[in-house]
């Protein structure tokens, strides 16, 4: 990979209006109803809000994983929580 080692510059947040650090993040996604998760993406976190940025090349990167349905059914299972929304217990 090309620029191994080479911080990009995430800039600021637009909220807080200071660096963002970059950090590795996960994200998630839903894809026809099956959440899926990235490990390890590199992102520009901002330190104070936890607002994050992804640059293009990594969003494209991304894409290209998440659209390998040959990797994902490789991929190891994680299990996740799953609660349904309710007022009434929310109160307590
Ligand atoms: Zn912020």
């Amino acid at each position: 990979m090309k620029n191994k080692g080479a911080t990009y510059n995430y800039g600021e947040c637009e909220v807080c209006n200071i660096p963002m650090k970059e950090r590795l993040i996960k994200q998630d996604f839903w894809i026809q109803g099956n959440l899926i998760v990235v490990e390890d993406v590199p992102a520009g976190v901002c330190p104070k809000c936890g607002e994050k940025v992804v640059n293009a090349e990594v969003g494209r990167s991304i894409l290209k994983l998440i659209e390998n349905s040959d990797r994902i059914a490789r991929a190891p299972r994680i299990s996740v929580p799953k609660i349904k929304f309710d007022m009434e217990n929310a109160r307590s």
